[in-house]
């Protein structure tokens, strides 16, 4: 167990394998059912060992945790001769793997057969005597802790026979989602065939678009937040100055990421066509697609990621509570921008600001927590309480630390251009975030104008056409920035809207209908 988990798991675990151990405790005479319940406890605590092993190995040879979109992918992805064959492959390890099993098998049957091999007591209700009055008591409230594990749900969910089963079925799930994710693909694609797209310039061009996570602008001091938040990228803002455009009022049309990630790619018209998925549509234009992500999602690897041509998943924990900083990202691009391919798209997928704050900075880098300034006054005077204060500072670093990884990605996209390359940048995230704005909530928000309140902003090497003399002041919204994505591009096609592109003389700004009061578009 130790070696496959850490920390506070452990304990769980030890809480939820009590109730197995404990029952060699309970006096039973019949051999019959001694035989039993040995052969029950062992197999219960083997669950415990064989899942211990199997995390261990996972972590040890992939850094993988075993519910990853990449174990769980590798599994679903593989047919008994290749397990047969991957066998035949890393044999040593696996040998070294299968021998502590044994052995932990052996010495848990030593310890249950020495366990049940205690006889009952002659007399009914006598104490079994190999436990002192002291002994129950201390028992009974180990039990009341594991019967509390057992009651909640994710510390239930770690018990080795409840995890497994859900992963297989994962498994399973996920292999049946598959084919039909394919077919889904497949038939993206040919709608973006079916609309002729066709790249307008025969210059080279790169495209990187950075979809980050969980950002709310106001806590940007790029967008005049007074904390010093984004140092970098004002100094990249202020030197970059006319090929930099900074969209004050933009706006996310959902606040969680699958909704958001999913408008921001599907390009919907007014037409009433069935939406092109932005990256069908740049691959049928001609463009070498890549995907470079930070987050263990099979949605979104399957809905998106997967249209690319080179797929980076540099994230092999799932779910966003996983601690992979947003550097794992800067190699991967490096490479992509090396590629000689005339026309790329770079998607480059964050963990921006995701909640917990605290795993997206290193630790002890809280600038913020250490003095009193206007900013936690604010949060006082709105009667804001310390552990929203203390949140918010926590979010607030996590932004400097994404300052230093967008400015990166920035430098990345801005270097080593070919004279006659068009190069762009687009920053987005695929929503807000509420931290004690509003109300006295810390997280995704759906109700308040925070959980929309997303940065944007777009860097050209050369803008395509005269930037509109309004641009910064514009409202915009990301679920249309795949129009002005396209237009970076410079793809055409015979679905653009103009009036949805914001860099566009023909944008025509409609506002969305958010399940949050907004009571002004454009502040
Ligand atoms: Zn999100």
């Amino acid at each position: 167990m130790a070696l496959g988990h850490d920390g506070r798991r452990i304990s769980q675990l030890m809480a939820l394998a009590l109730p197995a151990l404990a029952w060699l405790l309970w006096p039973v005479r019949a051999r019959a059912w001694r035989r039993i319940r040995a052969a029950t406890v062992w197999t219960l605590g083997m669950s415990f060992v064989v899942d211990g092993i199997a995390r261990a190995y996972l972590t040890d040879s992939y850094q993988a945790a075993a519910d990853s979109g990449m174990v769980i992918g590798a599994v679903a992805n593989t047919s008994a001769k290749e397990s047969a064959e991957y066998l035949a492959m890393y044999w040593r390890p696996a040998v070294a793997w299968a021998t502590a099993l044994f052995v932990a098998a052996l010495l848990m049957w030593h310890a249950v057969a020495r366990a049940s091999a205690v006889p009952a007591p002659r007399r009914a209700g006598q104490v079994p005597s190999m436990l002192s009055r002291f002994g129950v008591g201390v028992l009974g409230v180990a039990l009341l802790v594991s019967a509390a594990g057992y009651a909640s749900k994710p510390w239930r969910r770690l018990h080795p026979v409840v995890f497994w089963a859900g992963w297989s079925e994962s498994v399973q799930e996920l292999r049946h989602s598959w084919s039909h994710h394919e077919a889904a693909r497949e038939l993206a694609l040919q709608r973006a065939r079916d609309a002729d797209p066709v790249i307008a310039s025969a210059a080279p061009s790169t495209v990187v678009l950075v979809i980050s996570e969980s950002i709310n602008r106001d806590n940007l001091g790029l967008y005049g937040y007074p904390r010093a938040t984004t140092p970098t990228m004002r100094a990249r803002h202020h030197a970059l100055d006319a090929e930099f455009v900074l969209l004050k009022n933009a706006w996310s049309v959902d606040a969680t990421t699958l909704p958001g990630l999913r408008s921001l790619m599907l390009m919907d018209n007014a037409q009433g066509q069935p939406p092109q998925h932005l990256l069908a549509l740049a691959k049928a234009a001609g463009y070498r697609v890549w995907w470079i992500g930070n987050q263990d999602d099979i949605a979104i690897e399957n809905l998106h990621a997967r249209f690319a041509d080179e797929l980076h998943l540099v994230n092999r924990t799932p779910g966003r509570g996983s601690q992979s900083p947003d550097t794992a990202v800067l190699e991967p691009l490096q490479s992509a921008m090396a590629d000689p391919h005339p026309h790329k798209l770079v998607v480059v997928h964050l963990m921006g600001a995701h909640p917990h704050y605290r795993l997206r900075f290193p630790d002890k880098a809280n600038p913020f927590d250490d003095y009193s300034d206007g900013v936690d006054q604010g949060m006082q005077h709105a009667g804001r309480p310390g552990w929203l204060r203390r949140a918010r500072d926590e979010y607030d670093s996590a932004l400097l630390t994404q300052d230093a990884v967008m400015s990166s990605l920035l430098d990345m996209t801005r270097k080593g251009a070919a004279s006659n390359e068009y190069r762009a940048w687009m920053f987005v995230s695929d929503h807000g975030q509420e931290v004690g704005h509003q109300i006295n909530h810390a997280g995704h928000s759906q109700m308040t104008a925070a959980g929309y309140r997303i940065p944007a902003m777009i860097w050209q090497s050369a803008p395509r056409d005269t930037l509109p003399a309004d641009i910064d002041d514009r409202p915009f919204r990301a679920d249309w920035a795949d129009m002005t994505v396209a237009r970076l591009l410079d793809i055409r096609w015979k679905g653009y809207e103009a009036s949805r592109d914001v860099l566009s003389d023909a944008y025509r700004w409609r506002a969305p209908a958010l399940p949050a009061k907004v009571e002004s578009f454009v502040k």
